[in-house]
């Protein structure tokens, strides 16, 4: 689905990725885990093209990145972040079916999307649609990004510590919430995490970065069995 080959990211003379190859199978929920600065948000963003790789070939089912324009890729890619960036004028309804109306979708097809995936992220649809995101909690709107990545049926789901900033009660539902989705839709999902626990839990594969390089990468038992 996704291949990485040889590539890599300098910013001025800061080598952050360096010669980095990995293959994201389709369905596959791969983590990227390693400490700050070891070039995750950067790997993961420049498969959506908001970074620019400068060395070697990105691959996005078997054809190179570039052959994508930006907007073309992020319409066929979901993205999530822990800032979320819910835009404050809308309501959830609007949020989540930002995408979907770029694609032209009809208002109805839309409305009937929206229903179906708060109901599966816990938010009563009927209570949620019209707010708007200064009246809902963190958890709940990071709920309401997730959704929002997840609108147009992405073949990939990419997400950046999306659960960072929630209390362990909500960022466990949402966990639980994520391998469920996952399970149900197939989505290939590329998620950023520091946190091992969640790398263990969500993960069928665990890539291990530091200094812009793979440390590690195999199935969470694999990577904690590793002598
Ligand atoms: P992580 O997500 O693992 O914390 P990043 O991919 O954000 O790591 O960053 C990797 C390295 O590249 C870090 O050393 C960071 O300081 C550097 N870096 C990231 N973005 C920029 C930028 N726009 N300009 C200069 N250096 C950057
Ligand atoms: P307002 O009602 O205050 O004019 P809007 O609801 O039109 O605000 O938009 C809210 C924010 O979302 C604005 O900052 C606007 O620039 C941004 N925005 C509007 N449409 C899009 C879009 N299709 N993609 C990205 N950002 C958008």
């Amino acid at each position: 689905m996704i291949t990485f080959e040889h590539v890599g990211k300098t910013y001025g003379d800061w080598t952050a990725i360096d010669d980095l190859s990995l293959h994201v199978a389709e369905g596959e929920f791969c983590v990227l885990i390693g400490p700050s600065g070891s070039g995750k948000t950067t790997t993961l963003k420049m498969i959506n093209r908001l970074i620019e790789h400068d060395r070697g070939r990105i691959l996005f089912e078997g054809a190179e990145i570039r052959s994508f324009a930006p907007e073309q890729l992020r319409r066929r890619m979901g993205y999530a972040i822990q800032s979320i960036g819910l835009f404050p004028h809308w309501t959830v309804e609007e949020n989540i079916g930002a995408v979907p109306r770029l694609l032209g979708w009809p208002k109805s097809r839309i409305r009937d999307r929206v229903t179906e995936l708060l109901g599966l992220l816990a938010l009563e649809p009927e209570r949620f649609r019209d707010r708007y995101p200064r009246h809902l909690s963190g958890g709940q709107q990071q709920r309401v990004g997730v959704a929002r990545a997840l609108a147009a049926d992405p073949s990939v789901l990419l997400m950046d510590e999306p659960f960072g900033a929630l209390d362990p009660v909500t960022r466990d539902t949402l966990q639980a919430e994520m391998l469920r989705i996952h399970k149900a839709s197939g989505t290939t999902i590329v998620l950023v995490t520091h946190d091992i626990d969640e790398a263990i839990r969500l993960g069928s594969r665990i890539v291990i970065l530091d200094g812009g390089r793979i440390v590690q990468s195999g199935t969470p038992r694999a990577i904690l069995t590793k002598p």
